[in-house]
């Protein structure tokens, strides 16, 4: 079995190489026919516990765009509104006959649980475990810094890794597994980070996590950051009161017209303006910023399409069905040995 449960699991290699690999599958995006036959006869199954759309739909196209056949699983509508467990619902899966499990789940874990069942032979894909984790979207996040910073520097992204970039991650870091994922995976690249948040919205222990802290959003764009990365106010998560109001969250931690005057001033080319989607337009970014030149809201969405084409591809292609492999990093070893004979 082979699976992607966390970016803290990735070495530098690994994460180079799928970024590398979304490269190439970006290309087939830009083609008239968009379709790879590399996952023929592969079935891909989404498993959908939480309400997603943007990434239930990425993951499909993906897996399509590769000729895998994809079956969608919401748990709402299904055996598990009725109670049926992560058990039964894995073993029915199995019993389809699913070569990877693409799974959304409110409660932090699932995927390993999944993964390191016996349930299951098919490789699991985290794709957003309660506050936990989200590595495909961090994968996105750095290809599109990455294209960024290339293009910047006159240079092909290929091959090359995020050293010196500088990165400002803000808002609901606490229900934010977009903030872990990006965190680990962003250290791994060479970034820096910065973390930008109300106290109360910073989890416990984060002074140990490899990043810096600030409470002043002003003072992180004053270092002239390559990126900021606004986080969406996670209100579904919220059961009890974070911050004063709105109007004093957006004042304080919002990418607001303000703020994209200044980073505007700043001269230079300025760092651009991520979100991961769904943005609150008027909580934590303005309309007139999410729709800047600076922003890559919808870059992240099409590379996003890349980026889990990439992850598919590398856990399911080749001989690897069969491979003694544990996780992506072996997967990809065996992938490399396989293009080299
Ligand atoms: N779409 C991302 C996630 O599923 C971010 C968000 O919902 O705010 O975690």
């Amino acid at each position: 079995m082979r699976h992607l449960l966390s970016t803290a699991d990735l070495s530098l290699a690994d994460a180079l190489q799928i970024l590398d690999t979304t490269e190439e599958m970006s290309s087939v995006g830009q083609r008239e026919v968009k379709k790879l036959p590399a996952l023929r006869g592969r079935t891909v199954v989404n498993l959908f516990f939480e309400d997603s759309t943007r990434t239930r739909i990425s993951f499909e196209a993906a897996a399509k765009r590769l000729s895998a056949d994809v079956i969608n699983f919401a748990a709402r509508g299904s055996s598990v509104s009725k109670g049926e467990s992560l058990k039964d619902t894995a073993q029915t899966l199995e019993a389809m006959g699913a070569d990877a499990v693409v799974i959304r789940h409110p409660a932090s874990g699932a995927p390993k649980r999944l993964a390191s069942s016996d349930w299951i032979n098919a490789g699991v894909v985290n794709a957003g475990d309660g506050t936990h984790e989200h590595p495909t979207q961090a994968l996105l996040d750095a290809f599109t810094m990455r294209r960024h910073r290339a293009h910047s520097l006159g240079i092909e992204p290929a091959g090359t890794s995020l050293e010196g970039f500088r990165v400002v991650i803000v808002g609901d870091i606490l229900h934010s597994r977009v903030a872990r994922s990006n965190v680990w995976l962003l250290r791994t690249l060479g970034a820096q980070v910065t973390l930008v948040a109300p106290p109360t919205l910073l989890p416990v222990g984060v002074e140990h996590w490899p990043c810096e802290i600030d409470y002043d959003l002003d003072r992180a764009l004053a270092t002239e950051p390559d990126a900021v990365m606004m986080l969406r106010v996670q209100a579904e998560r919220m059961h009890a009161s974070f911050f004063p109001s709105v109007r004093e969250y957006s004042r304080r931690w919002g990418f607001d017209d303000r703020r994209l005057a200044t980073l505007d001033a700043l001269g230079g080319p300025g760092a651009i303006v991520m979100h991961p989607g769904p943005m609150n337009r008027g909580l934590e970014i303005s309309a007139a910023a999410a729709d800047s030149a600076r922003s890559t809201v919808l870059d992240q969405v099409r590379n996003g399409v890349s980026v889990r084409m990439a992850v598919l591809y590398l856990l399911l292609s080749g001989g690897a069905k069969t491979a003694e492999t544990s996780s992506i990093p072996a997967a990809m070893q065996a992938n490399r040995a396989e293009n080299q004979s």
